[in-house]
């Protein structure tokens, strides 16, 4: 039998005093779904509760190849020579729940990578997509805590992804590339309505034509959704990570956004919000997956299976007394 009482004394310490290889097992332990390891991090949130909160949260997002490592790593640099210290978590959910990596093996900011002030979390692993949101959520705090003040999550633009993000940052930016004029078509919907900023990669003498023209074809589609609930009206900025160029600007545009959220006291909702729906989601989860292990819904199972193969499905009133019993009514 583990010691649960030490493991966690071990995780609270370390994840305070900025013990990177401690954090790191903290992540692990909140992965995990054994209700041992649950229970361990659910103590230690608690304990870390009055040291989160401190950061800025950032999603970028954007299709395999567009320049997101290379983004972040130019970002993540700057804000370390700013004197921040910077976590980077890549969520990509569809690896997690196959058990494949489409984020690939290369090595990625390796320059970040090396810095005393940095935290690279490569993937969060979870089976569902409720699971990579709690993970996510839970990584954010446990880095705050640990002292990180700048958290980038990075997501592979590809759907899913981004709507877990949103419910975990307080800002959204898309990145997208000049290419064959069309590429709006690609954009979900619902990411567009995401979208805080749009930072148009790799714009080079060649193509700053077509970058342009997708900035203004942007512009005009952003304008036509419907207002989010921060009330902040989409940018979009062009420039190369590649060639640092833009990105100090486009960090300057970050402080004010969060200027704005802070003088609208929006951040504070904004995050009241998510803990909100967090902590429901939590419950609802718990509750599903407790009550799919309990012998009611065992036994309920085996009665659908016999009833179908007679193709006689089991009437709905019969299921609602099994849950008005479970429930006690
Ligand atoms: P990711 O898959 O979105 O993380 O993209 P990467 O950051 O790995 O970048 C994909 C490729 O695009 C790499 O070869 C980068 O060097 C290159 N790249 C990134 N930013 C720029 C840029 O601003 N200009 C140019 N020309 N290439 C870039």
């Amino acid at each position: 039998m583990i010691n649960s009482q030490n493991i966690q004394d071990q995780l609270i310490n370390g994840i305070l005093l900025n013990d990177r290889a401690i954090l790191s097992r903290a992540i692990t332990y909140a992965e995990s779904t054994l209700e041992e390891h649950q229970l361990i991090i659910g103590k230690v949130l608690e304990n870390i509760s009055t040291k989160t909160g401190n950061s800025i949260r950032i999603a970028i997002s954007g299709i395999p190849g567009v320049g997101k490592s290379t983004f972040i790593e130019k970002i993540g640099l700057k804000y370390i020579a700013r004197g921040k210290k910077v976590a980077v978590l890549a969520i990509d959910p569809s690896s997690s729940i196959s058990k494949g990596s489409i984020l690939g093996d290369k090595t990625r900011m390796e320059e970040l990578a090396i810095q005393e002030n940095a935290f690279i979390r490569p993937t969060s692993a979870g089976k569902t997509l409720g699971g990579v949101a709690k993970n996510t959520y839970e990584t954010i705090l446990l880095c705050e805590a640990s002292g990180y003040d700048v958290i980038i999550i990075e997501t592979v633009g590809v759907g899913q992804s981004e709507f877990i993000v949103k419910d975990v940052t307080d800002l959204f930016v898309l990145l997208q590339v000049p290419n064959t004029g069309d590429e709006l078509q690609g954009i979900k919907r619902g990411i567009m309505e995401c979208i805080d900023f749009v930072f148009i990669n790799k714009v080079e003498e060649n193509n700053k034509h077509l970058a342009k023209q997708l900035k203004v074809n942007l512009i005009k589609a952003l304008q036509f959704l419907p207002i989010k609930s921060n009330n902040w009206k989409a940018k979009v900025f062009l420039g190369s990570a590649l060639n640092d160029i833009g990105i100090e600007e486009f960090l300057n545009e970050i402080d004010d956004f969060f200027t704005y959220l802070t003088n609208n006291k929006l951040l504070d909702e904004i995050r009241q919000k998510q803990t909100e729906k967090h902590t429901k989601d939590y419950f609802l989860e718990n509750l599903l997956s407790k009550l799919s292990n309990s012998p009611f819904y065992i036994e309920l199972e085996k009665e659908i299976t016999a009833k179908v193969k007679e193709n006689k499905p089991i009437p709905y009133s019969t299921i609602n007394e099994l849950i008005n019993k479970i429930i006690g009514k």
